[in-house]
Parts: C-alpha cells; structure tokens; sequence
C-alpha cells in the first residue's frame, strides 16, 4: 500500500542523511497520504541499509496499517503538527548543529538578511519548555502540541520551521523533499545568524518592507521569481 509514497519518503530520508543535516540515526522525515495516512522513517535503522519497504503506514492515532518495523518515535509530534494545519503533508525533524544551537540557547532565527525573507514571511520560533508532567506523559505528541501553541499567532506557511526549546528543528511542507529542503535552508541560515551575531551583536532585524518585498515576491500573490511555469 502506498509504494509510491513509502518510495518519495525513503528518498526524502536519504537527502537528509546526504545532506550532511543528521548523523547516525538522527532525524526523519514522514509524508501524509491523501487518504490520510502516515508514512514515516522506521526507528533507529541506519539510513545506509534502510529499503523502501521498511517505511511504515500509521493512522493518525499512531496505530501501525502497514509495516514490520516500528515508526520513529517521533511519530506522535508529526501527528500533531498534521492535524493541527491541513496544508502539511510533509514533516522533517533534525538536531542540524547552527539550528539546535539556536534552540538550546532558546533563541528564535530573526530575519536578519533577504535569505531569510525569501523563504520565511518572519522569525522562525522557539517554543517555550516543556513543564514535568508534559515530558512524563505523551512527551512526543506534547512537543507537538507545544509547537501549536507557539503557532497560535503565526501561520503554518508563512513560517514552514519551528525550533523546540533544547532539542532541535521540525520543518513542514507540502511534502516530504520540500520539508528536507527547508530543513536544509533553516540550518543555512542559522548558521549565517551565528556568524552574523558573531561580526556584530547588534545587528538588526531586516526592515519589514524588505521582507515583505522578498518573501512576497516568491511567495506572494503575485509572486514573479523564477520562471513562468
Ligand atoms: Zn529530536
């Protein structure tokens, strides 16, 4: 069932892995199905002799349809970010060493340059930590949720990343290859943040008319980067 997106899933994970944004067993990539269903990277099988079929098919409670092998652990955060925005159909979640820096200090990824802004309509944010009885229960669907929580106020996408507070990244799209790339992109520009702040602490925050010119620009309405499709 659903070969084609266990097929596009796999590959995804292998970009992450190739991508130089994970080591080991770090990370996954999942991919929603149009009927509503999971598929997401095994647990703690090393990419190098991960198969296809190793993909495993969950419904959105978490239950295994399909698959031999269990679901990452992470699988209930993916959920959560899938139920709470229809227009994800792709998750990807890396500890990427700039981004993870970023979120272990706590810190969000303002928009510092016109990189930012093509991909970004803003800051990428950090959640706020998780209390005791969030990280003793459901810990992996509570970092989902606390990801929500820090959405409230933000769109899905317009800001397709969210750091989590001393963990690492979660990145969305409208699918599994497009979540890796803004894995990538995150983690390109924490590290021209870091560098950034480095040169000089009190650099500001791009002018919003710069933002919006960018970001609007590819994303926009009347979005005219690139070519006429
Ligand atoms: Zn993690």
């Amino acid at each position: 069932m659903l070969e084609e997106l266990k097929q596009e899933v796999y590959e995804a994970n292998l970009q992450l892995y190739s991508s130089g944004l994970v080591i080991f067993t770090w990370g996954n990539v999942s991919a929603l199905s149009k009927n509503g269903l999971v598929v997401i990277k095994p647990s703690g099988i090393p990419y190098e002799t991960m198969k296809p079929k190793d993909m495993v098919v969950v419904d959105l409670k978490g239950s295994v349809v399909e698959g031999e092998l269990k679901p990452s652990s992470d699988l209930p955060t993916h959920i959560e970010l899938y139920k709470a925005c229809s227009s994800i159909k792709g998750i990807c979640h890396t500890h990427s060493s700039y981004a993870t820096s970023f979120a272990q200090a706590g810190i969000s990824i303002e928009p510092l340059g016109t990189t930012h802004a093509d991909y970004f309509y803003g800051g990428i944010p950090c959640t706020r930590e998780l209390n005791d009885n969030e990280i003793y229960q459901n810990y992996e669907s509570n970092t989902g949720k606390v990801i929500v929580e820090t959405f409230k106020e933000r769109n899905f996408n317009e800001i397709p990343a969210c750091l989590v507070k001393n963990h690492g990244v979660f990145s969305w799209s409208l699918s599994a290859k497009q979540a890796v790339k803004n894995a990538v992109i995150v983690e390109e520009i924490a590290k021209m943040n870091f560098q950034t702040l480095a040169l000089n602490a009190n650099s500001t925050v791009l002018k919003h008319t710069v933002l919006d010119k960018h970001y609007q620009r590819k994303h926009g309405e009347k979005a005219y980067y690139g070519q006429r499709s």
